[in-house]
């Protein structure tokens, strides 16, 4: 088994989609970035990468890429599930947290889970969602963007 932990953040920006977790999220604002900016996908795909000791999604996908202008970032989820199936891994379970003073966004885990689940080729049930609030501190708690970590193990398919 293997395990792997990703992390990535981004600034809010007018006149953008709110995608998250590759769940479309109404809100006033969306997250800044070459691709649709999605920062729990990303922090996901930097998860597996990680444990897959494959680097990160900058290096696989560089937004100098004109490739993956505003690519919906499941597809860079499921070029690195291609990744895993390769060398003969499979998710065993992922965690991950978003941080996000706003807005809210349980109503929208589930979804979440699903498409994370389907690019994965895995099973809601081993993925979980924890959505906090900054408490008002600091740049994510004065709104200015949205970050995520995520948690993978990996297990080896026999
Ligand atoms: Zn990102």
């Amino acid at each position: 088994m293997r395990t792997g932990l990703g992390y990535d953040i981004h600034r809010f920006a007018a006149g953008r989609r709110l995608v998250l977790g590759g769940v479309e999220v109404p809100y006033e604002r969306g997250l800044d970035g070459h691709s649709d900016a999605d920062v729990v996908m990303h922090a996901l795909c930097d998860a597996v990468l990680g444990a897959l000791a494959l680097g990160d999604i900058g290096e696989h996908f560089p937004d100098t890429d004109p490739a993956y202008k505003n690519i919906a970032s499941v597809e860079l989820l499921r070029l690195v599930a291609g990744l895993m199936r390769e060398r003969g891994y499979a998710l065993g379970n992922a965690d991950i947290v978003i941080q996000a003073q706003e807005p809210k966004v349980a109503g929208y885990k589930d979804g979440m889970r699903r498409v994370m689940a389907g690019a994965l080729r895995a099973d809601p049930a081993d993925i979980n969602i924890k959505a906090t609030t900054q408490e008002g501190l600091g740049a994510l708690g004065n709104k200015e963007g949205i970050a995520a970590f995520a948690n993978v193990l990996l297990k080896e398919v026999a």
